[in-house]
């Protein structure tokens, strides 16, 4: 009898799994190698004395692109996941505590843009259409496809989305033809930070993002989004994964154009077909891969920001905290130099509230809180000069006044633990390289075709999945990856 073609997967992050769901389905002896103890990556999860912290996404979105992807490994997303709508999606207070509530309710959208400048309704509706085209434009022409070759990328038929998708006019300038109040402008635009990049400079192509976030909705899964991972690993020893953790891969063993095996930290050394890398892709290439100019030309690429999580259990319960607050900073442009240029912490700086216990009581014990604070900040310079505790304490200062602006003024005093993660962790626990929480940005020169590809250019069974490699960041986006690279290793072999 033939033997199975062998494949590794060097992380358990999302794109990990599902990769390596897809080839087990396909045939494939799969074999995953988590450094940590539990699968998830970036998408991890903790508990401590009952309050159960998701540690890093907390908003499910482009619930479409999950059902698909879910449906291509064979599965039923509905029934894997218990999920409910959150509705409104996001609460924003401005400076001056006066909020906006991002809802599906078009008659609540209406008063609330209408008070916050007259006639702004129309204009919300004109930038919905146009999100909508961005969206399903990008997703059939830029997302969900690979780019092998640069005419599949640079053809024709792909020209039109030079005025279709506006991937030269930027994002926020875009905005004056919607609106012209700089907090709906705001209130609008800030997903782009999820791309890694500031509106001044993302293409207004993002205005997807918003549109997905308020047309198809912002979700939750029951018991949090480490429920999307625990499906995931479920469907991969289904097909008969197996997976191995607390193993760090210190080197991908290269003979000529391919790789044939890895060697752990503890001296193991594992044999393999085909090897799919889901490990921060400038990383592999920077600390697993023998040395060339690519490992030095990535590094010096363009790095999405990082950010400072404060994970609090609380002794009482702030019920007027909704499941996502987002304070946005009036000083949205100084906010984003602060982070992207000077990577560090603005004056005054935009930040996330969420309190998974509004969704799901079991996310904390009875009559308690959970409540996750994340502040944007620089990735890690390459000096060191940053200092993360002066940082921390500021970022964390400025979390209790956003909050005490909006009532909540006891916080501190009612405070039982606190575990906060700063880039350095991030750097740690995942290794992502500079700390960077999405990995290489999406500014035009690292999108599509020019983003790195999910095959090595001289190893030619090294594949890559993941937010470093096409199509991006994102739960989702990671899971189209999976399929992306999951599909090419499978005409390739
Ligand atoms: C704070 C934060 C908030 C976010 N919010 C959202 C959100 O709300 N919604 C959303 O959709 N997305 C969000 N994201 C993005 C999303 O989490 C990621 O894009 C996605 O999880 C990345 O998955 P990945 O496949 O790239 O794998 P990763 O998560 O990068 O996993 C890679 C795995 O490889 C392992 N590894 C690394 N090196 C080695 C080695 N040498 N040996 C063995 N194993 C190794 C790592 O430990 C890790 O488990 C957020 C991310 C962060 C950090």
């Amino acid at each position: 009898m033939m033997e199975k073609p062998t494949a590794i997967v060097i992380g358990a992050g999302i794109g990990g799994i599902a990769a390596a769901a897809h080839l087990a389905r396909q045939g494939l002896h799969v074999t995953v190698i988590e450094k940590n103890s539990q699968p998830g990556g970036r998408c991890d999860r903790f508990a401590r004395d009952g309050h159960v912290f998701d540690a890093g996404p907390t908003l499910f979105i482009m619930p479409h692109v999950y059902q698909a992807e879910f449906a291509a490994l064979g599965a039923s997303m509905h029934e894997m996941l218990e999920l409910q709508r959150v509705d409104p999606s996001y609460h924003l207070v401005f400076d001056d505590s006066s909020q906006l509530a991002l809802t599906s309710d078009m008659k609540s959208m209406c008063e609330q843009l209408e008070s916050i400048q007259p006639g702004s309704f129309q204009g919300y509706l004109r930038y919905m259409e146009e999100g909508d085209r961005h969206y399903h434009l990008a997703m059939e022409r830029l997302v969900n496809r690979n780019f092998r070759t640069a005419s599949e990328f640079f053809n024709f038929r792909n020209l039109s989305l030079l005025t279709s998708l506006k991937p030269l006019v930027g994002h926020y300038r875009n905005m004056s033809a919607y609106f012209q109040s700089p907090r709906l402008k705001a209130a609008f635009t800030f997903q782009d930070v999820y791309m890694g990049l500031s509106p001044f400079e993302a293409p207004a192509t993002f205005s997807m993002m918003p549109f997905t976030e308020l047309a198809h909705g912002v979700w939750y899964p029951r018991g949090g989004m480490y429920q999307v991972v625990q499906a995931l690993v479920e469907l991969a020893r289904q097909a008969g994964v197996e997976f191995v953790f607390d193993a760090e891969v210190e080197r991908i063993e290269v003979n000529g154009t391919r790789v044939h095996g890895v060697a752990l930290a503890d001296g193991r050394r594992l044999k393999a077909d085909v090897l799919v890398a889901n490990a921060d892709l400038p990383y592999v290439y920077r600390h697993l891969l023998p040395q060339d100019a690519i490992a030095e030309r990535l590094y010096r690429k363009r790095y999405s920001c990082s950010v400072i999580s404060f994970f609090w259990g609380v002794d009482k319960i702030y019920a007027e905290l909704g499941a996502h607050t987002l304070f946005l900073a009036d000083d949205y442009r100084a906010n984003f130099e602060s982070i992207i240029e000077k990577l560090s912490l603005p004056e005054n700086p935009s930040l996330y509230v969420h309190a998974p216990a509004r969704l799901d009581a079991s996310m904390a014990p009875q009559g308690k809180d959970t409540l996750i604070a994340i502040v944007p900040v620089g990735h890690l310079d390459e000096n060191g000069q940053q200092d993360w505790r002066e940082l921390r304490d500021r970022a964390r200062g400025h979390v209790f006044r956003r909050l005490a602006a909006l009532g909540i003024a006891d916080l501190e005093s009612h405070l039982l633990f606190e575990v906060t993660y700063n880039p350095l962790s991030w750097r740690k626990r995942y290794n992502l390289v500079k700390g960077s929480t999405h990995g290489l940005c999406h500014n035009l020169t690292q999108l599509g075709y020019f983003r790195p590809a999910n095959r090595h250019g001289r190893y030619h069974n090294l594949y890559f999945v993941g937010a470093s490699t096409h199509p991006g960041t994102g739960v989702p986006t990671a899971l189209i990856s999976a399929r992306l690279a999951a599909e090419r290793i499978l005409a390739e072999n």
